[in-house]
């Protein structure tokens, strides 16, 4: 945990209308005051984020949730009840004190308080909603540490709070909570079973789904766990550069560098963005990433893992 002092001097530099990268449980976030329209620019063009990709709105506390929405629908408050703090977005009709900006100019607002005692703290000592994407630059892996958002933002953020790595690692799910069920629009660590909703792929796609996302600079492969090791050996063996993320108990293949293992799908989660810098730290060409089995978190982990492939 940083000293009060550093938290104190971050969350002035919010209420002054800078920009702070603060961790979450789930990845790193650059934040803004979320009712200030000029620090909420300065988030768009940190990242070089397209003006229609809508922040989430970070509170310190689900009572402070008529701040931000016009409605607070029963399933919404019954969502924040079960889940919060934690890495569920609930998509709510936008209140009026938001500009434009923080939404993305949609009539709607995504809402989270993150379960991180240094995000909670700063949120607290700011006292205001604080818009929070992924502290990386738009299309590249999300930062879990904050040495990553530093390699993405470091000349360009007013403050990096450290808080270590982040548990959870992949971003949170994105839930329109405005009718009587949940729509799931993002998949991630609070999961379809959770929600007690089914189906393979996402019931509608979020506004931000469609940007390119999540990659690194090498390309992405994915093979089965029992294949990965073989499909990495064969790339190099054909002269290229190449890494690998392999289960625990997968041998090494020879002249191919392991940038990550993982002993569940969790961990995987957890790893992935970090494994996936390591690559290109590494000079990968290729990176080949082991699969899991879509269920549960594996879900959320397969769609970052598809479109880090398809980018
Ligand atoms: P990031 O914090 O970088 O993961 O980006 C936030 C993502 O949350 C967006 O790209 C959307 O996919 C989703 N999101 C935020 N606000 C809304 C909203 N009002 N409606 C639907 N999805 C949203
Ligand atoms: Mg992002």
């Amino acid at each position: 945990m940083p000293d009060g002092r550093l938290l104190a001097d971050a969350a002035s530099t919010l209420r002054a209308g800078g920009l702070v990268a603060f961790p979450t449980e789930t990845v790193y976030g650059l934040g803004a005051d979320a009712t200030d329209p000029a620090a909420v620019r300065r988030i768009f063009a940190a990242k070089g984020r397209p003006a229609d990709n809508p922040l989430i709105v970070h509170l310190a506390d689900a009572a402070d949730l008529d701040r931000v929405a016009a409605r607070v629908s029963p399933l919404a408050a019954q969502l924040a009840r079960r889940f919060w703090p934690g890495p569920l977005t609930l998509v709510l009709e936008a209140g009026d004190r938001l500009p434009p900006e923080t939404t993305g100019g949609h009539p709607t607002v995504g809402v989270r308080v993150p379960d991180h005692p240094v995000a909670r703290a700063l949120l607290a000592a700011a006292d205001r909603p604080v818009a929070a994407p992924s502290a990386n630059r738009s299309g590249r892996p999300s930062p879990t540490t904050a040495a990553h958002v530093m390699a993405d933002l470091g000349d360009v953020v007013d403050v990096i709070v450290d808080g270590g790595a982040c548990v959870v690692g992949v971003e949170s799910t994105v839930v329109d909570a405005r009718g009587p069920h949940p729509v799931v629009l993002r998949e991630g660590a609070v999961t379809r079973e959770h929600l007690g909703v089914d189906g393979a792929a996402s019931d509608a796609a979020s506004p931000g789904t469609r940007y390119r996302h999540y990659a690194p600079r090498c390309q992405v492969l994915l093979a089965e766990q029992a294949d990965a090791a073989t499909t990495a050996a064969a790339l190099s063996g054909g002269g290229a550069r190449v890494a690998v993320v392999l289960p625990e108990a997968a041998p090494a293949p020879p002249g191919v560098e392991v940038v990550g293992r993982f002993g569940d799908p969790s961990a995987l989660a957890r790893d992935l963005y970090d494994a996936l810098r390591r690559a290109e730290d590494a000079g990968a060409d290729h990176v080949v990433v082991a699969t899991v089995a879509e269920v549960g978190i594996g879900r959320a982990v397969m769609d970052r893992l598809r479109r880090a492939a398809a980018a």
